[in-house]
């Protein structure tokens, strides 16, 4: 293994690697997992069977916080396939336009791959029962892995969580409770649970982030390592983008691409939390009204990654803002009829990239990879009442 030890994403204060913490216990930030990467460097190099290998979570092992890779959790998650998408790069005037598909991932959504890393490390830290906060997504994956695990899954969710999404969670043999009003309250009665009833924590913290940098691995794997212009991600906690960011940039360091790419992050209107943050130069205001959103995956009011997603896009050069419900639905039916049925909040990507090209942020020729988080099937209450409307 070549992780080596956990650094606070704020104040800088190190951890051990077999501390069971889940933010820094000085300033409450989330932390990161550091590696040595002059050890990552003499695997890769010049490994030609390696960059041979077919893109999938597993392939960057070396990249992964996990000593024993013969008891790795896996449904085979990754190797989700990057479609391009040449009619609507034409209407829309990009150079290229692809869509990362994570709607392929074993239980339908990109949370698998921080799943294969998380419930591989309960099982590293002898946990028996495991408890994660959930706007429905995430609950389904720790459920799937932990039910491959032979681990007890606890679920906490809000109200109005998509019914799809939890009938997904049971079927693997997961506990539901339902709490509070939105996933913030969600999340905080599952970091309860385990500071005082010992439940094992998993959601948005930093083994998660490990497992989720393999889209960003495989985007620029499937490109032949050629650095698309933009990639665009929803922000629902915000640690995929924070994810994405990092992975890109422990292939730069490597010299497994040449440039960085921009990042551009997509909140829906009414949880724009991060995008008001970062226009307006301040700290992340906490949403406090709850509005209708088709994008019920990415509506949290305090994205945790919040920062993490700001440094991200400034460091990257990028950009940052949201979408209405309506250019979210209109966007999804494009994807459509290309053949890709995504659910609401994966579309969010493709509707921001289209505003952004009109704007004139994202440049005539320039190329796009846009990330499609969820499968459509996992929300189709939604995309029935948006067709009953037409
Ligand atoms: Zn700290």
């Amino acid at each position: 293994m070549f992780a080596i030890h956990l650094v606070c994403t704020k104040c800088g204060e190190r951890y051990s690697l077999a501390n069971k913490i889940y933010k820094c216990s000085k300033c409450g930030s989330p932390l990161d997992v550091v590696y040595d990467y002059e050890g990552i460097r003499e695997v890769v190099e010049d490994n030609d069977a390696w960059f041979r290998e077919a893109p999938r979570v597993w392939k960057y092992w070396m990249f992964l916080p996990v000593s024993n890779l013969r008891k790795v959790v896996s449904l085979n998650e990754g190797g989700t396939r990057l479609y391009r998408l040449k009619r609507l790069e034409k209407d829309l005037g990009f150079s290229q336009l692809y869509v990362k598909n994570e709607g392929e991932n074993p239980t339908g959504a990109f949370k698998d791959r921080g799943s294969s890393v998380e419930i591989t490390k309960a099982l590293e830290f002898h946990a028996r029962k495991v408890v994660v906060a959930s706007t429905g997504n995430m609950a389904a994956s720790i459920s799937a892995y932990g039910a491959k695990a032979g681990l007890e899954v606890n679920i906490v969710v809000p109200e109005g969580t998509p019914i799809g999404k939890l009938v997904q969670a049971m079927a693997y043999g997961a506990k539901i409770k339902v709490f509070g009003k939105a996933y913030d309250e969600a999340l905080a009665e599952s970091e309860r649970m385990a500071a005082e009833e010992g439940y094992h924590l998993t959601g948005n913290y930093h083994f998660r982030v490990e497992g989720q940098k393999t889209t960003a691995f495989e985007i620029l794997d499937q490109l032949h390592f050629n650095t698309p212009d933009w990639i665009v991600v929803p922000i629902g906690a915000g640690t995929h983008l924070r994810a994405i960011w990092k992975g890109i940039n422990e292939f730069y360091k490597l010299g497994l691409i040449d440039e960085l790419p921009k990042i551009a992050g997509v909140q829906v209107e009414g949880y724009d939390a991060v995008v008001r943050a970062w226009r307006e130069n301040k700290p992340i205001e906490k949403i406090r009204k709850k509005v209708p959103t088709v994008a019920t995956a990415i509506a949290v009011k305090a994205p945790v990654d919040g920062a993490n997603v700001i440094n991200a896009i400034n460091e990257s050069h990028g950009y940052l803002g949201s979408v209405s419900n309506e250019e979210t639905m209109e966007a999804g039916l494009m994807l459509g009829r290309e053949g890709l049925f995504v659910e609401p909040s994966s579309a969010t990507a493709l509707a921001l990239a289209k505003h952004m090209r009109e704007e004139g942020i994202i440049d005539q020729g320039e190329s796009v990879v846009v990330v499609a988080t969820g499968n459509g099937l996992k929300d189709i209450k939604t995309w029935e009442s948006a067709m009953s409307k037409e």
